[in-house]
């Protein structure tokens, strides 16, 4: 790892046009008056005050949401005609996007090349992959017994809240407005407190476009006011959660009064499995980028690196290599490959895991320390001689920490692999057909790439198995979340003979 400059100057003039929230088409300022600030993880400096909703806030944003779903143009709107709409709001972020990537870097502090060639156009994708969907949602003709015409229609589920992280801001407004808007709900929308510019930045392009007021409510604040009130407030039908396990079962708790349906794509501690067949050049690059992509901040890091024995040594060498070599600093360098992490509080859990691994007995191979002396920078972080009863191998860090376990026998491995309660991703790396379609059935997570990582495409399921949470995001599964099956059986007896 080095430097690419002195990480602490992150700037670049990017304009912050909206600060308030958007309730109903209108930007206002919270009803309490408050507002809190949001900082740039680089610098440690303000950038910006934004508007802090909480309950009165949120119900505003309920009202106008559940008048949108119910009487406003939106529930009247042709189905192909909210693709269009969807899709001129993906132009609008195109000829923006390298304002929206300087906003998104500003506030999140993730390199702006990744979010200008990675975020922002997988977003786009997103939207748009789900614009298609939105005249294609079709029900059934069902054969049931008797004299009857039985079909099914799927039904937007209504008024939707969601509650979004802070690691992929972008990213997971597009996984969440997208399959929300094609299936005709409205949305009560609560960015994460560390990022909330963007979502409001998108907000206005969403308007922009033409999508209907009242659709699209955007409400900055925090979780346990903000983000409660929408957990609890009887107007909203669904929640879809993306976060931490804690939260989600406080929300599960808060959501039973209502019984609303909940959609969750949590955490994990994703096993990337090298084999000793594998094309190590890719499997190294793979281990590399599986953990340190987006400051390790990735709900489906690969963040236990199990090696085959007869490997091990090699593979360690290389990946600690890789790992001393990834520039760290300044986002809006050009060079850099690694940002800070989003804020005081988790570059503080990150490095209390790093004290515990060298505590519990890991080795440090390399990285360990805070990065400069400004900013929430982390050293990228590899612990070789990791044993799975470790804290560093058991829980999700969330930060740019990786924990190399060695293994030598395939069902041991499955058993270990899966000795774990999330269930979101993992990598095997094989050049052994069967093998490779083996492990991945045995497997016990909802993604599982083969000589790959972090491949994603709108078009294919992601979501958790076991605590990782429950229901899919993307892919025609995505829309399962926002739907309703409605059956509508008709007597086709004639009059009198029913
Ligand atoms: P978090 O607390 O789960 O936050 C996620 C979202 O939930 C934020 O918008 C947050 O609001 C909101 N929230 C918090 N408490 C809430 C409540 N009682 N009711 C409704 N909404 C609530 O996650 P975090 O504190 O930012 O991060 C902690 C850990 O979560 C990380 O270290 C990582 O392990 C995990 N995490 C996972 C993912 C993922 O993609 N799966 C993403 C981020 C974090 P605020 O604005 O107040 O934060
Ligand atoms: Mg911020």
């Amino acid at each position: 790892m080095s430097a690419t400059a002195n990480p602490t100057p992150a700037h670049r003039p990017v304009p912050i046009r909206q600060t308030q929230l958007f309730i109903g088409g209108q930007w206002t300022p919270a009803r309490s008056g408050r507002s809190f600030a949001t900082v740039n993880p680089a610098t440690e400096e303000r950038i910006a005050d934004v508007a802090e909703g909480d309950a009165a806030d949120v119900d505003a944003a309920v009202r106008a949401a559940r008048e949108a779903f119910e009487t406003g143009p939106w529930s009247r709107m042709d189905a192909r005609q909210r693709g269009r709409l969807m899709d001129r709001l993906c132009d609008l972020i195109e000829a923006e996007i390298d304002e929206l990537a300087a906003l998104e870097s500003l506030d999140n502090g993730k390199p702006f090349a990744d979010s200008r060639t990675i975020d922002i156009p997988l977003a786009i994708e997103c939207l748009r992959y789900y614009a298609g969907w939105a005249d294609k949602i079709q029900g059934a003709t069902i054969p049931i017994n008797g004299n009857y015409f039985c079909y099914t229609r799927r039904e937007p589920v209504g008024v939707v809240g969601q509650v979004i992280p802070w690691n992929f801001p972008i990213l997971m407004i597009a996984w969440k407005w997208g399959p929300a808007l094609a299936a005709g709900c409205t949305i009560v929308m609560k960015p994460a407190e560390q990022t909330p510019l963007s979502c409001l930045r998108l907000a206005r392009l969403a308007q922009k476009a033409g999508i209907p007021d009242g659709v699209i409510n955007v409400v900055p604040g925090y979780g346990p006011t903000a983000g409660a009130a929408i957990v609890k407030h009887p107007g909203i039908d669904k929640i879809a959660f993306t976060g931490s396990g804690e939260t989600a079962r406080i929300i599960m708790r808060q959501a039973s009064e209502t019984l609303k349906r909940l959609s969750f794509e949590l955490g994990g501690k994703s096993p990337n499995i090298v084999f000793a067949d594998a094309d190590l050049d890719a499997a190294v690059a793979g281990a590399h980028l599986g953990i340190h992509l987006n400051q390790g901040q990735c709900c489906c890091a690969g963040s236990r690196l199990f090696v085959e024995d007869s490997i091990h040594d090699a593979v360690v060498e290389r990946v600690v290599e890789l790992s001393r070599k990834r520039r760290v600093g300044d986002p809006f360098h050009p060079d850099t490959e690694q940002g800070p992490q989003i804020d005081k509080a988790q570059f503080d859990k990150i490095m209390s895991y790093i004290e515990a691994g060298k505590r519990e007995g890991a080795n440090c191979a390399t990285g360990g320390k805070r990065h400069g002396t400004k900013g929430f920078f982390i050293e990228p972080t590899v612990f070789t001689g990791v044993a799975d009863s470790m804290s560093i191998a058991r829980e999700e860090i969330f930060g740019p920490v990786l924990s190399v376990l060695r293994f030598s026998d395939t069902d041991e491995l499955i058993r270990r692999a899966n000795a774990t309660d999330f269930g979101l991703a993992a990598a095997v790396w094989t050049r052994d057909v069967a093998r490779a379609h083996d492990v991945a059935r045995r497997l016990r997570a909802g993604t599982v790439w083969v000589n790959c990582y972090d491949v994603f495409d709108a078009a294919a399921p992601f979501g958790g198995f076991k605590q990782s949470g429950f229901g899919r995001e993307l892919g025609e599964r995505g829309l399962d979340a926002y739907l309703e099956t409605k059956t509508v059986t008709l007597s086709l007896s004639p009059p009198g003979q029913a």
